[in-house]
């Protein structure tokens, strides 16, 4: 009796048009990505790790990062722990080895852009990107196995999303970041010439 009682506002709800109209406004995530790219969420930098609702990806931005305070700085564990102190976040890292990690939906703002502009003057550039990291440090070059993965996954991105320029952290905060570091630029650019900005320096 009691669970009838339960029951009955709860499937009455269920059948309501209401919730079938808002159902019908969520829209799943389409960022599921292949099985060469392996998972491994978070939930801290970014205003919500769980998103419903599309959002223009129309810019990817390329940083550096390592973890100098631990034996193991090029760890991707070290890397997400540095990442989870500050609250900031990528949407993919690339380990030395090559493995691409996805660490947020790409349907989500991931805090990874900070201040700063596009050539064009346009701000809030986490709105509307995808970050991506590279583990290497100021001293160490990417690694063949990270060109490979990079290559192969602006690939897949430009293939999925209507991309319109790359570029490099350090050419949207110019002065405070230098990164991504020991990265050939020009080979970058030549292999993605459209979309890749300021291919000639
Ligand atoms: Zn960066």
């Amino acid at each position: 009796m009691y669970l009838c009682f339960l029951a009955l506002p709860f499937w009455l709800y269920l059948q309501s048009p209401l919730l079938k109209s808002q159902k019908d406004f969520l829209i799943p995530p389409p960022d599921t990505l292949p099985s060469w790219i392996q998972s491994r969420y978070i939930t801290f930098g970014t205003p919500n790790p769980t998103p419903t609702q599309p959002r223009e990806i129309s810019t990817i931005i390329i940083h550096s990062m390592y973890n100098p305070e631990v034996a193991d700085s090029f760890s991707v564990d070290a890397c997400l722990a540095l990442l989870k102190r500050y609250n900031v976040s990528a949407h993919l890292i690339i380990d030395r080895e090559g493995n691409i990690w996805q660490l947020l939906p790409l349907q989500a703002i991931s805090y990874h852009a900070g201040k700063g502009q596009l050539p064009n003057g346009r701000t809030g550039i986490n709105q509307f990107s995808v970050g991506i990291e590279l583990i290497n440090s100021y001293y160490t070059p990417i690694t063949e196995k990270q060109y490979q993965a990079l290559f192969r996954l602006t690939k897949l991105l430009c293939e999925r999303y209507p991309i319109q320029q790359i570029l490099r952290h350090s050419d949207i905060a110019p002065g405070r970041k230098t990164d991504p570091w020991n990265f050939d630029w020009q080979r970058f650019a030549e292999a993605f010439p459209k979309v890749v900005y300021n291919a000639k320096k």
